[in-house]
């Protein structure tokens, strides 16, 4: 019998076929998913005030004088006006698109709200606010999932309290014991339910975390176990030939490493076994080359190629850079935005063969697409990949032979901790034509004098990417430069030199034409988020600014400066540290002055605790983790690394879940490798 942490959240009151849907294709696929699925903050209703404290979140208690309801139904929007007391201040509020909440505040006299008052002008405004029912308490606040509210959420979630199981847990008893770790329930009714604003919900939360950890590192293992080495089964007869092959396609000299790279490939793919290699190298270290040689050898030998990066915009660009360098070579490119009937053409052409390689997101790996003998896959930038996607393709190209590239967002240690089962090629040198990367802090007071600078240098033909930490203007982060507010300063800074503003909301299409035409020269200046941070390949920019440098993580900006220093001009990186810069952001921007080497950044960044990234939206966490983060947790890491090793040489020390868990995988390597 299935127990119910592992149940579809169907058997949870509330879920009916609409909610399930949306919670699964977000992927809350159990009813554990969903209990894992910890509140953002917390409200404590006791706590109201009738003192306005202009920008800060309260609990306040507001005497309606005024409410009114406002429909534009073209437009599809309502407004909900209410005027009225704080104590003795009067304050506008102005709820959007909920119009039911009306009847509610027509009714009473007084009501509970919680939000932060603004001024504007000399009025006081609040703009949805959490209306506050009367039973008080702690008030747990949810994200949403997809387009089911936080609210809603919420309710769901205590329901599953009523069909509990006692006694299980997703830990089994030794490792609770062990770590010395509250019950499995118990932990959780303080998280969802608490009573007491005063639970350490830090430490609450550290026996979950722990068991995402080691539930990932259970399913690796397994994984790489069952699949392990596999036995070859496509032969590559012409592998000198096709290595020869390469220099006529580019026009630079391959570094050693780079050599011992391909050596290692050639070596792997004459051996009994099929590869599985890590490819690890900085940015711009010339990874893209190596695993285009990879395939180049598959095609070669009458076998089609898989080349798979993290987006949409990467993959496009890998896709150019291949139409040269595979110019007698069939390729194709499948993305999101590839066309029903294109997709459809295409994938009849990887069934008959006529595709000799697709590029593509890793999104086409999902829709039933058929090869006819797939034997080389690179999946490029692994760390935005989960274990589960890698081996899925691993058995869909029935034993092909597997290339992973990677940079450096995490120390190597624990990053070759996730690979265990990969070989490993590590590329150390960069390219000897490159010049190192000259990085400087720069103050605020020159700003306008820096870019009038910028303007020249890019009139001069340079080219500069200019990297903001928000899209839009935010109340959360107020001291923040976003693309919305800058934008009216660059138009005035740089006059009728033409720029380009991307970021992760732009269109597809707009974006891929903003990047061809920075590409081209005909803008030299781009304004992003940190879309560009991974892979982007302009050989010719030179410049680099980053805005309120100091909110991002070290590895993050060790990226971000990596798109530029990539051809033989000398490069620049400026970063402009925020207006109200930590001692730890101060320290953050001070190491990446100094420090190059990518590794060596990543240690540091293990190191500093709690610093940057305050900017978790646009970026996705290392690996699929729902709650768990390396980074933060890398002692738990290495726990849950150990005793999974444990759990799988020893069955049973296993739980009900741990058993159910590797069932199922069996099951996905059988479905898979038979299809
Ligand atoms: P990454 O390792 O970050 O994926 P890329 O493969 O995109 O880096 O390479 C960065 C740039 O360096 C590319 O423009 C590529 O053509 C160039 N490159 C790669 N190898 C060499 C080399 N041996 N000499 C000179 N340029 C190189
Ligand atoms: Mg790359």
């Amino acid at each position: 019998m299935i127990s119910l942490l592992d149940s579809s959240p169907k058997v949870i009151k509330g879920v009916g076929s609409k909610y399930f849907e949306i919670l699964d294709k977000n992927r809350y696929s159990t009813v554990y998913d969903l209990l894992t699925h910890f509140p953002k903050y917390y409200i404590d209703t006791s706590l109201i005030d009738n003192i306005v404290e202009i920008g800060v979140d309260k609990v306040y208690n507001l005497e309606i004088k005024k409410s009114g309801l406002y429909r534009n139904y073209k437009r599809r929007l309502s407004i909900i006006n209410i005027s009225g007391f704080v104590g003795e201040t009067t304050v506008d509020i102005a709820i959007f698109n909920k119009p039911y909440l009306m009847e509610q505040i027509k009714s009473s006299k007084t009501i509970k709200i919680y939000g932060k008052i603004l001024m504007y002008g000399i009025q006081h405004r609040m703009e949805n606010p959490k209306i506050l029912n009367d039973k008080g308490g702690i008030i747990p606040v949810y994200d949403n999932v997809g387009t089911i509210s936080g609210g809603t959420i919420g309710n769901i979630i205590k329901n599953i309290f009523d069909i509990r199981e006692e006694h299980d847990d997703i830990l089994p008893k030794h490792l609770v014991k062990k770590y010395n770790f509250m019950p499995f329930w118990e932990s959780l009714k303080r998280i969802h339910v608490p009573e007491h604003q005063n639970n350490d919900i830090k430490t609450l939360k550290e026996r979950f975390i722990y068991s995402e950890f080691l539930y990932f590192q259970i399913e690796s293992i397994y994984i790489r176990k069952k699949s392990g080495k596999s036995k070859r089964s496509r032969n590559y007869k012409n592998i000198t030939d096709s290595g020869k092959n390469i220099s006529s396609r580019i026009n630079f000299q391959l570094t050693e490493d780079q050599k011992k790279a391909i050596r290692d490939i050639q070596s792997d793919l004459t051996s009994n076994f099929t590869m599985q290699r890590l490819l690890l190298g900085d940015v711009g270290s010339g990874k893209t080359i190596i695993s285009f040689l990879f395939l180049l050898i598959a095609v070669c030998n009458n076998y089609q190629g898989a080349f798979l990066a993290p987006t949409e915009v990467l993959t496009d660009q890998h896709f150019e850079n291949a139409s040269h360098f595979f110019k007698d070579i069939k390729i194709a490119i499948l993305t999101g935005s590839t066309s029903r009937s294109e997709k459809r053409k295409i994938t009849e052409e990887l069934k008959s063969g006529k595709i000799q390689i697709i590029f593509g997101t890793h999104s086409i790996i999902n829709d039933g697409i058929k090869f006819k003998n797939l034997s080389a896959i690179v999946i490029d930038e692994q760390h935005r990949f989960g274990v589960a996607q890698r081996a899925s393709l691993f058995y869909k190209g029935e034993n092909a032979d597997l290339l992973v590239t990677t940079a450096t967002p995490i120390p190597r240690t624990l990053l070759l901790s996730l690979y265990k089962d990969l070989d490993v090629s590590e590329i150390k040198s960069m390219p000897k034509d490159r010049i190192p990367i000259r990085t400087l802090i720069l103050k605020q007071e020159v700003r306008e004098k820096f870019y009038a600078e910028i303007l020249n240098r890019v009139k001069n033909g340079e080219k500069a990417f200019i990297v903001l930490p928000l899209i839009l203007q935010s109340s959360r982060f107020k001291e923040l430069r976003s693309l919305e507010g800058e934008k009216p300063f660059f138009k005035n800074m740089f006059g009728d030199t033409p720029f380009g503003i991307i970021s992760g909301k732009t269109p597809t299409e707009e974006k891929q034409r903003t990047f061809e035409k920075f590409k081209d020269g005909k803008i030299n200046i781009l304004i992003s988020t940190t879309i560009i941070e991974v892979g982007i390949d302009i050989r010719d920019a030179t410049i680099i600014i980053i805005e309120d440098a100091d909110k991002y993580g070290l590895s993050q900006l060790h990226q971000l400066r990596g798109r530029v220093g990539r051809g033989n001009k000398k490069s620049f990186c400026y970063l402009f540290p925020s207006l109200r810069i930590t001692r730890t952001g101060q320290e953050r921007l001070k190491i990446i002055k100094e420090i190059s080497d990518g590794f060596e950044i990543a240690e540091k960044d293990l190191g500093m605790r709690g610093g940057g990234d305050i900017l978790g939206t646009e970026q996705s966490g290392y690996l699929d983790f729902h709650i768990s983060d390396i980074k933060e947790y890398p002692d738990l890491y290495r726990k849950a690394s150990k005793d999974a090793l444990h759990m799988i040489k020893d069955p049973i020390i296993q739980n009900i879940h741990i058993a159910n868990k590797l069932a199922q995988i069996d099951k996905r390597i059988k479905k898979i490798s038979f299809s």
